[in-house]
């Protein structure tokens, strides 16, 4: 195992400079473990693709523009459809600035906490994603490596070729994938879960700063599944190949990286950018995810994917929307009101899940909207 686990990384380096920069200097050689090249590789590319500097980065502002430059594209070849208003309808644009960037939308109380949300989770967020990457993968991979060279001997070594290099890519995503669908599951079907993510589901109009949009204690939920699932399959990646395979990367950068990167800013964009339908049963469309953020009943925790719609159909989640259907975003209306603000998205989660802890039932403020009148059927 000794020539596959390597104490030097880049990636370590980066985290041991952020740990240094957050005050925690002392701890940082005890929490980043050994672990090898290809965890190294995984973790730098999720780190690049999380942090808000990285040209990586859904938010970096080179993303931000070619995911501007493609919906310009969408706003000549359609004519101006597939844009929608801050209630969720289909809105045909008068001008291209307007189908980009809609007042409406750009000036809704709920962008302005995307950003607050966004700048508090930042803060966080590298940290408890450090501290995951660094202290659980090293661990996990260690022990897939050993638990493998125990039963199996020592690495075969295999020649890492171009095939070997794709399906290594795509084996990677599927594991993402999966641990993003069940971790989100989770989310939605658990009363503490649920209290947590409506501050992503609060979101009453999406920008491209609604996808980081979370309350800042999520942070560990999303980030140990990755951590775990990605150094197992990490292991057994490096026991194959005796820690020498990378990715297939255009001008240096991960393919599977960037499409990430420019399907999320797409997530949670007004301008919808839809698949075939045959096409969406394998995988997710980005405007698949505007359905998602509807608050009819129809459509909710419906479309929990990433990447496939494998586990949204065996899991009976997915819903494919017609083209120009309407998707109200937010929560229902009675839920709506108490995680408006910045304030409330931040102390409501807290407020919940202490009356979860105590078993109090929920109790809703009075307020008079006529629809949609019932809550969600939230199981344990
Ligand atoms: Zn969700
Ligand atoms: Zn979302």
């Amino acid at each position: 195992m000794a020539d596959i686990i390597s104490p030097e990384s880049p990636f370590k380096e980066e985290v041991r400079q952020l740990l240094e920069g957050s005050g925690i200097k002392e701890k940082s050689d005890e929490v980043l473990g050994p672990f090898s090249d290809i965890t190294n590789q995984v973790a730098e590319a999720l780190w690049n693709a999380m942090l808000p500097g990285s040209p990586f980065s859904s938010l970096s502002w080179e993303l931000l523009t070619f995911t501007f430059i493609c919906a310009a594209g969408f706003w000549f070849f359609r004519k101006g459809r597939g844009s929608r208003d801050a209630t969720g309808k289909e809105r045909p644009a008068n001008s291209l600035l307007q189908y980009l960037f809609p007042r409406d939308i750009y000036t809704h109380q709920s962008a302005r906490v995307d950003i607050g949300l966004y700048l508090l989770d930042r803060g966080m967020f590298p940290i408890w994603f450090a501290l995951s990457l660094g202290t659980v993968a090293p661990f996990f991979e260690r022990n897939t490596i050993a638990g493998i060279e125990a039963a199996f001997g020592a690495s075969p070594a295999i020649e890492p070729t171009i095939a070997w290099r794709l399906l290594y890519g795509l084996v990677t995503i599927l594991i993402a994938d999966m641990i993003f669908y069940w971790t989100h599951y989770m989310m939605h079907k658990t009363q503490i879960g649920w209290a947590l993510h409506k501050v992503h589901h609060s979101a009453e109009v999406l920008t491209p700063w609604t996808r980081p949009r979370e309350h800042f204690i999520v942070g560990p939920l999303w980030a140990l599944g990755p951590a775990i699932g990605l150094a197992i399959s990490g292991g057994i990646f490096a026991w194959v190949f005796n820690g020498n395979i990378t990715q297939i990367t255009i001008v240096n950068v991960g393919i599977f990286s960037v499409l990430y990167a420019l399907n999320g800013n797409f997530r949670h964009y007004h301008v919808s950018f839809r698949y075939p339908r045959w096409l969406e049963l394998w995988l997710q469309s980005p405007g698949m995810h505007h359905t998602h953020h509807s608050y009819l009943e129809k459509h909710w925790d419906s479309n929990l994917g990433l990447v496939t719609s494998i586990w949204d159909r065996m899991m009976g989640t997915i819903y494919i929307a017609d083209k120009y259907e309407e998707t109200p975003w937010g929560l229902a209306p009675k839920d709506q009101v108490e995680y408006t603000s910045l304030r409330d998205n931040l102390t409501t989660p807290f407020k919940e899940i202490f009356r979860i802890l105590r078993k109090k039932p929920k109790t809703y403020p009075d307020i008079s909207v006529s629809a949609p009148e019932e809550s969600r059927n939230l199981t344990l």
